[in-house]
């Protein structure tokens, strides 16, 4: 029996078919263009790639509550071709299957937890820093929906007193990721966030930012681990700058040992299941002992 997993990101979709181990054997990677364009390369592989069931892990916001005749769509996203797009809905018709659908990240927490780095924890959390800023959560092991999903990157950041850059979200200007995803870090320092060498102050900017957002994340969800991947992540300087960044900002309020100097490498990590923990979570939800349809 073969499952489907799609992981649609701003760039690119990735279609996968995986067994009900987690094993992933065959994937692909789709330009992620206009909504037409796109879901109908997914449906031509699905097609040549039959599977029972799907699941897919999407960018967002996405319409999550299964009481809304709008959900599965996605919302107010600044890709404009995509608002409003049902694609739970398109892909449910186009392959005749059942299709589950969740952000993202929600997906890569539900798959690190599966069989990764959230292993055998209950409250753990995995952000992305890439093109956008978001993390996914799972607190007793469901990952998190309520009025819709948690929008992680969009929360508020004190500006260094050194830093003029006034940010770049469409709408909240200096949130999170307005200060520091990847295009934010090419706009403030004019240059592309991979060509800045290891010891530019952008790290350490970079690293106070997302520590601060860390410490929010810790005091209010109380996760077990926290999981950084995203293309920024690449930067092999940011992630013991960030536990740093983290322990210093917490203070010693937080008094675990999973917070102290010769711990925090466990605390805060990178995925273990590295590029492909979106698509594996894809493939997770639509396994039939994780049924999460409503
Ligand atoms: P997406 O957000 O579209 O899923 P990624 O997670 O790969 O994609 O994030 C892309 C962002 O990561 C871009 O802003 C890019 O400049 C940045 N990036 C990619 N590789 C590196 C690297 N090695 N070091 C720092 N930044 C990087
Ligand atoms: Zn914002």
């Amino acid at each position: 029996m073969f499952y489907g997993a799609i992981e649609a990101g701003g760039t690119k979709v990735l279609c996968g078919v995986g067994l009900q181990t987690g094993e992933l054997v065959d994937h692909v990677s789709i330009p992620t263009r206009g909504p037409t364009e796109t879901i109908r390369d997914i449906v031509t592989y699905f097609r040549s790639h039959p599977v029972s069931r799907l699941g897919v892990a999407s960018f967002g916001p996405l319409d999550l509550d299964p009481r809304h005749a709008t959900y599965g769509s996605i919302t107010n996203t600044p890709k404009i071709a995509w608002r409003g797009v049902n694609f739970l809905q398109s892909l449910k018709n186009a392959l005749q299957l059942t299709v589950f659908i969740d952000t993202d990240v929600n997906a890569a927490i539900l798959a690190e937890y599966a069989w990764g780095a959230a292993a055998h924890l209950t409250t753990a959390l995995y952000v992305t820093i890439g093109t956008g800023i978001g993390g996914g959560v799972l607190v007793d092991r469901r990952p998190v929906h309520g009025l819709m999903h948690p929008e992680m990157g969009h929360i508020g950041i004190r500006k260094d007193s050194s830093d003029a850059f006034p940010g770049i979200c469409a709408t909240h200007v200096d949130c999170l990721e307005g200060l520091a995803s990847g295009p934010a870090i090419a706009a403030r320092w004019q240059v592309s966030s991979q060509d800045l060498p290891s010891d530019h102050p952008a790290w350490a900017l970079e690293a106070n930012y997302l520590a601060q957002a860390i410490a929010t994340y810790i005091y209010v969800l109380s996760p077990q681990r926290i999981i950084l991947g995203g293309g920024v992540m690449q930067q092999t300087a940011l992630l013991p700058a960030i536990r740093r960044a983290v322990a210093s900002n917490l203070n010693g309020y937080i008094a675990r040992r999973e917070l102290l100097t010769e711990e925090i490498d466990h605390y805060i990590v990178p995925p273990q299941l590295g590029q492909l923990a979106g698509l594996r979570g894809g493939l997770w939800l639509a396994l039939p002992s994780m049924d999460m349809e409503p």
